[in-house]
């Protein structure tokens, strides 16, 4: 599970970072407000905990800005006062749940846990039908036909990420960091990598080139032309 912290305080960061670690997540930490708009609105991750306060940018303005632009993100947030405005104000611009500060690192995970199940549920009902394949992210397995198809974990999310975006084109640095991550060391050629293994595996031309760009999933019949 991907994490975002936002927080500026290194009192706090540090040992949240080290607890979220302990605990299974992996954790991006951004320490002021733009740099958190930024990675935030990447929409690579599962979670984010968002801090009220921020140098440059506050966490409401940042929290708007996510749900303007249809990131869903579930986000937990952080408030220093413990005013019933504060909270208000947080679950208005579209925080799923909130802690003030100051809060145990087991309630904290505790919600955290709480978040990812309510984001689970009706991903794990979903099966995605395009292009002449039916794909159940949650087995990694595709059919086409008769055939049943296995994918590896990267390959199933490559796969999820072309077959929700049909028609649209993916630029590879999107894909690299929805699926690599923001701080990958890994190279964005990859994806190229990767693209070529789903080709290989499924076995049909629905995922084009767009040269120089990225790549992108057309569902139309006739376009979509199986190779034997
Ligand atoms: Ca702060």
């Amino acid at each position: 599970m991907k994490l975002l912290l936002v927080e500026d305080e290194r009192g706090l960061y540090e040992p949240l970072s080290h607890i979220l670690k302990k605990n299974g997540y992996s954790v991006d930490v951004a320490v002021d407000g733009n740099i958190g708009a930024e990675m935030a609105g990447t929409a690579i991750y599962d979670l984010i905990i968002l801090d009220r306060m921020l140098p440059h940018r506050n966490g409401i303005s940042i929290l708007q800005e996510l749900r303007r632009n249809q990131v869903n993100t579930p986000v937990l947030f952080l408030t220093a006062k413990d005013t019933t405005q504060d909270r208000i104000d947080g679950l208005d611009a579209g925080a799923d749940d909130y802690l003030t500060k100051p809060f145990s690192s087991d309630e904290l995970l505790a919600r955290l846990r709480a978040l990812s199940r309510r984001k689970e549920k009706p991903i794990a009902a979903q099966v995605i039908t395009a292009g002449g394949l039916v794909f159940d992210p949650l087995r990694g397995e595709v059919r086409r036909g008769r055939n049943v198809f296995q994918l590896t974990a990267k390959e199933s999310l490559l796969l999820e990420l072309l077959l929700t975006n049909v028609g649209q084109v993916l630029t590879k640095q999107r894909i690299f960091e929805k699926i690599w991550g923001y701080y990958s060391e890994a190279e964005v050629a990859n994806v190229d990598l990767y693209i070529c293994y789903l080709r290989k595996k499924l076995g049909n031309r629905c995922i084009r080139t767009i040269r120089g760009v990225g790549y992108s999933f057309i569902d139309s019949e006739n376009r979509c032309k199986h190779v034997s």
